[in-house]
């Protein structure tokens, strides 16, 4: 299939495409859509500001990055020959392997060629008149394709925080995202960490090990519980693999796409004596199980997530010695659950050590950074080492950082300025054959399945314009409408939706981002799927096409 790109270089003549399609992103996303459309026969290029593949996984390398989700639930699906070469060394694969794993995919199925490295992408504008995107670089060079599809990530816009003096700090800083490719020493060192949440809960358990003093400065803590990792050996490989049809079809079913899925019972209606046996089960076990697999209204019904809450703050009041520390440690502000729940080994007992200490920032603001480390309202606490885990301008942010332009120039920050408008997540009105994987409002969860779904719907629907000889989609005005007021509506009563997080596009860091939206779908994967997989049996009727005259000049 050819959808008459010419040969590679850069043209003012936008009616000419240098690709059939450009991709933003080489992670896990970007390189599986890659694949898709490669194998479609379409001249495709990627742009990928990293050095190497992976995204996610490329850039955090920070000390104890790794998978919260079961790695045989991560890895890709499409290629059984993929599925019998790779062995998964832990049930949770930490980042140089995920990293690893990530480079053998693009050396495997040859990926490596189509992208072009440290290539950071700084505008994307649409050509109405010739249905064609216009893709300008860092270094100032434009490629124009008829297709363009974000797969930019939704943990990919890295914020600091606005505290003073940052820059005037005369020792190593860093934020995790940007975690130097060198391996950095913390021994003996006075380490400061600002931020508790998923990143930095795996962090500081890993920094503890080896440090001379630790100081953890905590805004608001979150409800953590045990990941219970483990390694996995030859015969549990050979195991996993046998199953691998039967893993991806129970990930299929359940709401995130994780192999947790609620119980059907519901918490209060449970006598006191099988909850609490059923929680200490899910306490000991691997994995978001306590999160996801948890009594059906626990992230519904207040009364059982104050119950589950109540449960996880006792293990809490168990594990941490000082119980004025425990104290702080425990949530007050959200229930268990109602934000991400970073999965963490050993994290609580660290705040045994004698070399570390909890800061309680909202008892004591952090005032300044100064040259040697960071000054409270109460003292200067000195630091060889600065970590900012201070998160991400989640969802959104990527899609902000560039300057993306469609009919008439109008620009997609101004149109989210209230928050996203899509259809099904994965299209946007006035932005025709514009196509984001795992955009906002699409169906997140475990993101390999839910991306995996999102590439091939992209590459589906890339294929049938193909086919039919046309040249322009785009949503229209009521197909947003109403899949906006649809992701609206099912995520009003959510617990989750209460709370600022990433997740409801909370970032305090950045101007306009301090107020809960939902930001994503929340009716379940699977219902997800049916609503795009009918769509595209009824031929995606319910966009607007077009195709460009015969003599276009292409
Ligand atoms: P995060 O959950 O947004 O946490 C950021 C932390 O920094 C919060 O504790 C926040 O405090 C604090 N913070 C931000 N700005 C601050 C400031 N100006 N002063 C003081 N504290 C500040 O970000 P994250 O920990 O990087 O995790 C984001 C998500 O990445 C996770 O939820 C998870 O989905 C994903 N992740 C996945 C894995 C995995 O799969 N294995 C691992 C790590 C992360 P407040 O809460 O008070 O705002």
């Amino acid at each position: 299939m050819n959808l008459s790109a010419t040969p590679d270089g850069n043209t003012e003549n936008k009616s000419r495409l240098d690709y059939d399609a450009i991709i933003i992103g080489a992670g896990v996303a970007g390189l599986y859509q890659l694949y898709c459309l490669r194998k479609l026969g379409l001249k495709v290029r990627t742009f990928e500001a990293g050095s190497g593949v992976g995204g996610t996984w490329y850039w955090n390398r920070y000390p104890g990055a790794r998978f919260d989700s079961e790695s045989w639930t991560y890895g890709y699906s499409f290629s059984q020959e993929l599925l019998d070469e790779w062995d998964w060394k832990e049930n949770f694969s930490s980042q140089p392997e995920n990293e690893r794993y990530l480079n053998f995919v693009a050396d495997k199925f040859e990926l490596r060629e189509h992208i072009q490295f440290n290539s950071t992408v700084v505008s994307a504008h649409y050509h109405d008149g010739a249905h064609s995107w216009e893709v300008t670089l860092d270094n100032g060079s434009r490629y124009v394709a008829r297709f363009l599809i974000t797969a930019i990530g939704i943990l990919s816009a890295p914020t600091m925080p606005t505290i003073p003096g940052i820059s005037s700090f005369k020792g190593e800083s860093f934020h995790t995202y940007h975690w130097p490719k060198k391996e950095v020493d913390f021994s003996g060192k006075r380490v400061g960490i600002i931020g508790t949440g998923a990143t930095a809960v795996q962090a500081v358990q890993e920094i503890a090990k080896n440090v001379g003093h630790l100081s953890i400065f905590q805004r608001n803590p979150n409800w953590c519980a045990p990941l219970k990792n483990s390694e996995i050996s030859e015969e549990e490989m050979c195991s996993i693999r046998s199953r691998y049809s039967e893993i991806f079809a129970r990930c299929r079913e359940t709401p995130g796409c994780y192999i947790h899925s609620a119980d059907p019972r519901k918490t209060l209606e449970t006598p006191p004596d099988q909850r609490l046996e059923f929680w200490e089960e899910l306490y000991e076990s691997p994995g978001f199980g306590i999160w996801q697999g948890n009594f059906v209204d626990m992230l519904t019904d207040r009364e059982a997530n104050r119950a589950a809450s109540d449960f996880i703050a006792s293990k809490i009041r168990q594990r941490v010695n000082d119980p004025v520390v425990a104290e702080k440690l425990i949530p007050k502000n959200h229930g268990f659950g109602t934000r991400r729940v970073p999965l963490e080994t050993q994290y609580y007992e660290v705040f045994n050590q004698k070399n570390v200490e909890l800061v309680d920032i909202n008892e004591t603001p952090i005032r300044t950074i100064t040259t040697d480390g960071i000054r409270t309202s109460e003292r200067e606490y000195e630091c060889d080492i600065v970590i900012y885990a201070t998160g991400f301008d989640a969802i959104t942010g990527s899609f902000d950082r560039i300057d993306i332009r469609g009919i008439d120039g109008v620009k997609l920050k101004d149109v989210w300025h209230d928050g996203p408008q899509t259809y099904l997540g994965i299209l946007v009105e006035s932005f025709p054959n514009m196509l984001m994987a795992m955009g906002p409002h699409s169906g997140l969860g475990n993101y390999t399945r839910t991306a995996e779904y999102s590439v091939e719907w992209i590459t589906g629907l890339i294929q049938y314009a193909g086919a039919h000889g046309l040249t322009r989609f785009t949503a229209t005005n009521q197909g947003v409408k109403e899949w906006t007021d649809y992701v609206l509506g099912l995520g009003k009563d959510l617990l989750m939706n209460e709370i600022g997080s990433w997740m409801t596009g909370v970032n305090k860091n950045v101007k306009g981002k301090h107020a809960p939206r939902i930001m994503r779908y929340s009716g379940g994967h699977p219902a997800f799927r049916k609503h795009c997989d009918a769509i595209a049996a009824e031929g995606y009727s319910s966009l607007a096409w077009a195709g460009l005259p015969q003599d276009h000049g292409e």
